[in-house]
């Protein structure tokens, strides 16, 4: 498991690469489940929170639960995130 901050919001979540359904990656806070559509969105007032029945994420991907899995140093790779300041744990 990896996470890039803790939560900006009310929380004491981390904030984790999250790979949707469609192959995309988004962050996600491990404990409120806010959505953040990349890195730059972390640092700013802009995220979701994806609800159902359409887990709509904002960033053209949806969360519904049991279609998603934590991205591992790969998926972020792929996502061109790789040189961004992970954490493990
Ligand atoms: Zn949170």
């Amino acid at each position: 498991m990896m996470w890039l901050v803790e939560c900006p919001l009310w929380d004491q979540g981390l904030v984790r690469p999250l790979l949707t359904e469609a192959g995309d990656i988004v962050l996600m806070c491990d404990s409120c489940t806010t959505v953040w559509c990349g890195p730059d969105d972390v640092e700013s007032e802009s995220y979701s929170q994806p609800a159902g029945p359409d887990w709509d994420t904002g960033c053209g991907s949806h969360v519904k639960p049991g279609t998603t899995k934590w991205a591992d140093m790969d998926d972020v790779r792929k996502a061109g995130w790789g040189e961004l300041e992970w954490h493990a744990g």
